[in-house]
């Protein structure tokens, strides 16, 4: 399987960090030895001193396909959750300023936390996503807000990557992005119901 991520896709998160709203999705990938297996820590790697939490929208795909038009788009999804892109973020900067690929700073080992599956279709049109930290709420967004809707997100996908049964799109995040300490204990809901729970070490 693979795991595919859209980058700014909430204009506010955009502004955040000083990027222009793009023409089109940015897509980037993690390899699957970056998913972090469920009730295990989030190590901070030693060569990172800025690891931030995104939180996001989780989409997985239940069947083959390709070149899907966005009006068939929805049926290519058989679970949703909510999960955490983790970055390191100084040296994404870095890399970025070098004009070089993110890879590094957002496919690394344990970087793609993934919650629990809600399997089934979509039921309503949009969610609301929030990750807590220590108990405080520290990013909230609705998908209301997405730049790029979700059928725009897999039929983009879809032109350039087959999409295969049990590839993983993480949607991007909305603002309030920030750090991560060892001690942290982190917690991501959809529509206020916790499906991923993790601490920081
Ligand atoms: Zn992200």
């Amino acid at each position: 399987m693979k795991i595919i991520c859209i980058g700014r896709n909430y204009a506010d998160h955009a502004e955040e960090l000083g990027n222009q709203i793009p023409d089109d999705p940015v897509v980037f990938c993690k390899p699957d030895s970056s998913i972090l297996q469920p009730r295990n820590p989030f190590v901070i790697p030693p060569w990172s001193k800025e690891i931030h939490h995104e939180i996001e929208l989780l989409l997985r795909i239940g069947r083959v396909g390709k070149y899907i038009d966005k009006k068939h788009a929805l049926s290519y999804i058989d679970a949703i959750t909510v999960g955490i892109d983790f970055t390191a973020r100084d040296l994404q900067k870095k890399l970025k300023e070098k004009g070089l690929p993110w890879e590094k700073s957002k496919g690394f080992d344990g970087s793609a936390a993934i919650g629990k599956w809600v399997p089934g279709s979509l039921k309503k049109k949009n969610y609301q996503i929030t990750l807590l930290k220590n108990n405080l709420i520290i990013q909230n967004g609705n998908t209301s807000q997405f730049i790029f809707s979700i059928e725009e997100i897999i039929s983009h996908i879809s032109k350039f990557f087959t999409l295969k049964t049990g590839d993983v799109i993480f949607t991007g995040t909305p603002p309030g992005v920030g750090p991560i300490t060892a001690g942290d204990q982190l917690e991501g809901h959809l529509d206020g119901k916790s499906l991923l729970s993790l601490n920081i070490r």
